[in-house]
């Protein structure tokens, strides 16, 4: 899918999980739900880090191209240690975009790395920043016309207004572990996306199926990646959905 739906669906994600943790790990403020939504939404663009076009891609420069660069590298040799006989890689054959950063455990893994690591005060508004980055440019891409358009693809100025948030919800006592859960909700739902689309997602790995490890998940009704009707359904869909969802985590 698109950036700007897998940011829609990362919002949604972020608020259910906002709405359902509270108040376990959150307690469903308005620095959780915003924390929610906005990290949700920058999560789901996380796993595009294996293309080299991706908004995740180009959004810092040379620091996330070198992010880039180190996924790829990480993913194609994943895929060719681990693979099968019968495992030909899914989307582009050489086991990099649509491979290991495309799979549940790893959303999970890099939820965890989150929810420790951001125990570091500074580490965690890193984290926050960056993803609340990415979450203002997937949403923008979505809602934002004109002028908010214009600010929302603006470097400095989403860089400057991520980094006025993250500090925002640091004060606002925005957890580690809730960050790590918000990560992890978003690149799995980015996953499951993928999963409508024909190319498919390796949902399964590590696990053997059908002598595969890499085999390539697509849901049954699938659409092609692009602004079909299918897709903007989906987007409108999960844009929708999160209002309600905010309300009620608002509401606990
Ligand atoms: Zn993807």
């Amino acid at each position: 899918m698109m950036g700007s739906s897998h940011a829609a669906s990362g919002a949604l994600a972020g608020a259910g999980a906002a709405a359902l943790l509270a108040p376990a790990v959150s307690d469903g403020g308005l620095f959780d739900l915003a924390a929610g939504v906005l990290v949700g939404a920058g999560a789901a663009l996380l796993p595009d880090l294996d293309h080299p076009q991706s908004t995740a891609t180009r959004s810092q420069g040379p620091l996330t191209r070198l992010a880039h660069a180190g996924v790829a590298r990480a993913s194609r040799a994943v895929f060719l240690r681990t693979r099968t006989g019968a495992d030909l890689g899914g989307h582009d054959r050489d086991g990099v975009h649509r491979h290991l950063s495309h799979t549940p455990l790893v959303a999970l893994a890099v939820g965890a790395a989150v929810a420790v690591s951001g125990l570091w005060w500074p580490l965690l508004a890193a984290v926050l920043w960056f993803t609340v980055s990415l979450g203002l440019r997937g949403l923008g891409q979505c809602l934002g016309r004109g002028e908010t358009r214009r600010t929302l693809r603006s470097w400095p100025a989403v860089s400057a207004l991520a980094a006025g948030t993250a500090a925002l919800l640091v004060w606002g006592g925005v957890s580690a572990p809730f960050t790590g859960v918000l990560v992890a909700a978003g690149m799995v739902v980015h996953v499951l996306g993928d999963a409508l689309t024909r190319a498919g997602v390796p949902l399964l790995w590590p696990v053997v199926h059908r002598g595969r490890r890499w085999w390539m998940v697509r849901a049954p009704l699938t659409f092609a990646t692009g602004d079909g009707w299918q897709e903007r359904a989906v987007r409108w869909a999960c844009l929708a959905g999160t209002v309600p969802v905010a309300l009620l985590t608002l509401a606990a």
